[in-house]
């Protein structure tokens, strides 16, 4: 777990770093707002913990620049002030939770762990179009509560085709993904695993699933099968 330390002040730097270092997580210290910027957007941390009384660019900046490059991680800001204002505006940026100064250490490092559960999401267990149901965990695919015993290929291809539904899948795309071989590859290796799919997922059923889309690759869309939703992934 990497966290991204952004306080202008030695001490209270100093301190965070090895706290937070200490309590087992890898810290990288900006002691600039210029620094935690560029931090903050070009390298990837778990967490953040941002001071917002930053010489030249502040916190909010900071903030901002965060949700502006779509990262999602939680964000837990220090203001020196128990200010309402400045507490609305943290969370209206995008900030997680925020810490009034002076704080005891253990209290950031609860709110710190807290922040780090939450924004785990769990991986999905079950990927679903309409009646059909792969389950990650168990290894099982079932179509209207009906067993399918799928080959370790076809399990992957399933698995990829719901992950990414709705969007259509090139062959080349395929073939790297679940044979690994590259784009000049035989692709009628797909084509015959992707009938052999058919045969056991969409053939003893009414709608089917998996689509050709002719010269471009393979789509599992729910929405085209004519089903009213149930489409989630
Ligand atoms: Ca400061």
């Amino acid at each position: 777990m990497k966290i991204l330390v952004v306080e202008d002040e030695t001490k209270t730097g100093d301190y965070l770093r090895l706290g937070l270092s200490e309590a087992g997580f890898v810290v990288d210290l900006a002691r600039t707002g210029t620094d935690g910027l560029h931090l903050a957007t070009t390298e990837a941390y778990d967490l953040v913990v941002l001071d917002v009384m930053l010489p030249g660019v502040d916190g909010w900046r900071i903030l901002q620049a965060i949700r502006k490059t779509g990262h999602d991680m939680p964000v837990l800001f220090l203001t020196a002030r128990d200010n309402v204002e400045d507490r609305v505006r943290g969370l209206e940026l995008g900030a997680d939770d925020y810490l009034v100064k002076p704080f005891a250490f253990a209290e950031l490092l609860a709110r710190v762990r807290t922040l780090l559960r939450r924004g785990k999401p769990k991986e999905q267990e079950v990927l679903r179009a309409a009646d059909l149901e792969l389950d990650l965990i168990r290894r099982r695919v079932t179509r209207a509560g009906q067993r399918i015993e799928l080959t370790a290929k076809e399990f992957l291809l399933l698995e990829l085709l719901l992950r990414r539904q709705g969007e259509v899948l090139p062959r080349s795309l395929i073939a790297s993904q679940v044979w690994d071989m590259n784009f000049d590859s035989d692709t009628n290796v797909i084509e015959v695993a992707v009938r052999r799919l058919r045969a056991k997922v969409d053939d003893p059923f009414g709608t089917k699933l998996i689509r050709t889309v002719r010269g471009m690759g393979y789509v599992i869309d729910v929405s085209d099968a004519g089903n009213a939703g149930g489409a989630t992934a």
